[in-house]
């Protein structure tokens, strides 16, 4: 990435919820989606150079607060993620997120962002990048079960990057299928609501989950699933909150981010520790197989790994450049003296 040196007065772009939201329409949403699946899938190209850890997570009754950190030797990132499953009762989000990068030759940040509007185009960018390479061939129908905030994100970077057609919309909540279908008409894709699980998975190729519950949830029961589907699993992201019965993840190839922080996070936490997984940067290398038959059910456990958020940084620091979409922050105490910090705060003395 170039333009990583701080400005001359050391100032810090900040991209606000306002400013990501006018960047999105200024590229337009489906393009968007496009270009960061393009800089995910980049970055798990050159998986091997990143440092990796599991998300460091902080959990309390109601929910999990996240610090997502990594560095491709260059450029240090992380992103702090909530996940508190009971906020939209009191009228507040499931997730929210911030994030940051940095220059690694100097430490200085480089890029402050919200990330709540940038979570849910990463993880629907993420999403589509990964099914286009394991969905069934053909496929044009998903099934949308749980239609909260990620649900448009997730049909639309289906859209964008796989050419799906229709979604099928299910929630138990009618309000929030009603939603999504109210905020998807109109985007060039066909809409149909669900009153069941089984009735929005007739005719699909692509199932995704995106369900929000503290709890080992059954989303899906083994009887539902039919052969060649391509799974795509969103909600189940924490310890003891999944959405898949076992017996499909014994039917599936299972497909995950980083294994270290998905035995943790994701479905898999289910299974033995040892359970065999397909590492998807190994996919998209060529070094490992994806769907190799019709008939085989392919699953994407995701949870979401910090590389992904890397890549939606990196995409937003290259776009807004030469635009209006940011502020410049004076976010780093920068003395003419860089040892005389202390005299900095004298001078300043009202
Ligand atoms: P949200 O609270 O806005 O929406 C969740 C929806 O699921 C709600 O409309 C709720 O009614 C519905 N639901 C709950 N139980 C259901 C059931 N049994 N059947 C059908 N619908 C059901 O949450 P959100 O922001 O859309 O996030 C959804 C999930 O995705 C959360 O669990 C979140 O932690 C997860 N998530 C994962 C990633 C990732 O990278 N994997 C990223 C962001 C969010």
């Amino acid at each position: 990435m170039d333009n990583l040196s701080p400005s001359p007065k050391a100032l810090v772009p900040f991209v606000s919820v306002d400013h990501m939201m006018q960047l999105i329409h200024h590229v337009g949403i489906e393009p968007m989606l496009r270009g960061l699946a393009d800089y995910i899938e980049a970055d798990f190209k050159r998986w091997e150079l990143f440092d990796k850890t599991p998300r460091i997570a902080s959990h309390s009754a109601e929910g999990v607060i996240e610090l997502m950190p990594t560095s491709d030797g260059e450029v240090y990132g992380f992103k702090y993620v909530n996940g508190h499953p009971s906020n939209t009762k009191k009228g507040l989000q499931t997730v929210t997120a911030f994030g940051l990068l940095a220059n690694v030759g100097n430490g200085y940040p480089v890029l402050l962002s919200e990330m709540t509007m940038l979570t849910a185009m990463r993880t629907a960018a993420t999403s589509a990048m990964v099914a286009k390479h394991l969905m069934p061939k053909g496929a044009d129908t998903m099934a949308m079960i749980g239609n909260g905030a990620q649900s448009e994100f997730q049909t639309l970077a289906m859209k964008a990057v796989c050419g799906l057609k229709s979604v099928r919309l299910y929630d138990i909540d009618s309000k929030a299928t009603e939603k999504a279908a109210r905020n998807l008409s109109g985007m060039g894709i066909n809409v149909v609501q669900c009153d069941n699980a089984e009735g929005a998975m007739e005719g699909a190729g692509i199932i995704t989950t995106c369900t929000a519950d503290k709890q080992y949830a059954t989303i899906l029961t083994d009887n539902m699933i039919g052969a060649g589907v391509h799974i795509n699993a969103i909600g189940g992201d924490c310890p003891g909150k999944t959405e898949l019965a076992p017996a499909i993840l014994h039917r599936a190839d299972i497909f995950v981010e980083y294994p270290e922080q998905t035995r943790i996070e994701g479905e898999i936490q289910q299974l033995d520790a040892e359970y065999p997984v397909t590492e998807l940067w190994q996919v998209i290398n060529g070094t490992a197989k994806g769907r190799t038959s019709d008939r085989q059910i392919t699953l994407f456990d995701s949870v979401g790994f910090a590389i992904e958020d890397f890549s939606a940084l990196r995409y937003v620091r290259d776009h807004i450049k030469g635009t209006g979409y940011y502020i410049d922050l004076d976010l780093l105490a920068d003395p003419d003296d860089p040892r005389d910090l202390f005299g900095m705060l004298i001078r300043a003395a009202p």
